[in-house]
């Protein structure tokens, strides 16, 4: 539910009203400066009408869907200048699983810009499944993650893991990741979107989409000036694959709804032969890009070897990705 306060009226008087009625109002703003009030539908006794009437309120409208803000924010994303989203040409986003160290990074992101990879991944803070797997190298691994972007002009897309470590990943990245093991943790959700930095939301791999976009929705709401969605596989029967790749969801959120979607088929596939062929899927349902882990010497990755793109499988796909920029 959306109530729009009326100029002049006084808003916390509104506030307390609405609180007196046992309902719980989020203070917004929308474009054009009005204050309004975000109230989670049918949460109490009272009517529009009864709302309707209050002194002071100029309109009350029920929002057709859980995620309003999702909703209105069509489009492309800007992240540092580059528009990601619907109407502009797919972007690819690739680098390694884990930063191992200022050298590795710096050697992938040679090898990915001169192929006209535009955005530069490597964990720093890795969510690892077993706590004995290898962590990340943490903060100076930021470091040489966004030093070698820089020196190639790409833009740095990691991920923060936890509320402790969104001020340092906010300080080096351009782009935000919020982890799949996190999409549901509205606290991080909260964090990262008051960073105020464009953010890449990952699909919880046992969410619907309708949590995927309220996830999307919390982080609109607390600030932040773009989400990209992500889908990257959710969990099956199936063991074959590491994950199933959800193109109706990524068809449904582009074509349907308009909104930017990344596709990330190392995760979804965990096999490195599968990853080509569902990108060219991914860009055909309406993708505006492509998530992918790619390392010099795949055999010896840190993390996600397996998943890990050869520099053959790279300039391949680099050529895919080129081909539907034109084709669109
Ligand atoms: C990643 O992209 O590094 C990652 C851990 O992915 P996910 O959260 O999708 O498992
Ligand atoms: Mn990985």
């Amino acid at each position: 539910m959306i109530i729009v306060v009326a100029k002049q009226a006084d808003p916390e008087q509104i506030r307390q009203e609405l609180v007196g009625r046992g309902l719980w109002p989020l203070p917004h703003r929308d474009a054009e400066g009005r204050v309004l009030f975000l109230i989670e539908p049918f949460s109490c006794d009272s009517t529009i009408h009864d709302l309707m009437t209050l002194p002071g309120v100029e309109s009350v409208s029920v929002a057709a869907t859980p995620h309003p803000l999702v909703d209105q924010h069509t489009g492309a994303v800007d992240v540092s200048g580059i528009q990601v989203g619907p109407g502009h040409p797919p972007v690819l986003m690739a680098g390694p699983c884990s930063v191992e160290s200022a050298e590795q990074i710096e050697s992938s992101a040679r090898r990915l810009a001169s192929l006209g990879v535009l955005f530069l991944r490597g964990g720093a803070f890795k969510p690892r499944t077993s706590p004995y797997a290898f962590q990340g190298f943490g903060k100076q691994a930021l470091r040489w993650l966004s030093d070698a972007a820089r020196r190639h002009q790409m833009r740095v897309v990691t991920e923060a893991m936890s509320e402790s470590n969104v001020a340092d990943v906010a300080e080096w990245a351009d782009l935000l990741q919020v982890g799949s093991r996190n999409m549901h943790n509205f606290a991080l959700l909260k964090c990262v979107a008051a960073a105020g930095k464009p953010v890449l939301l990952k699909r919880g791999m046992a969410a619907s989409i309708e949590e995927w976009l309220s996830a999307g929705e919390y982080l609109r709401l607390h600030g932040a000036p773009g989400v990209i969605f992500c889908e990257r596989g959710i969990r099956s029967f199936d063991t074959a694959t590491r994950n199933l790749l959800d193109l109706s969801a990524v068809a449904l959120l582009s074509e349907v709804h308009s909104l930017p979607v990344v596709v990330d088929p190392s995760h979804a596939t965990g096999r490195r032969d599968l990853i080509l062929p569902l990108s060219r899927a991914a860009l055909a349902v309406g993708a505006a890009g492509v998530m992918v882990e790619t390392h010099d010497e795949p055999g010896t990755a840190l993390s996600d070897g397996p998943q890990a793109l050869t520099t053959e499988q790279m300039h391949e796909l680099a050529a895919i990705v080129g081909s539907s920029c034109s084709s669109r």
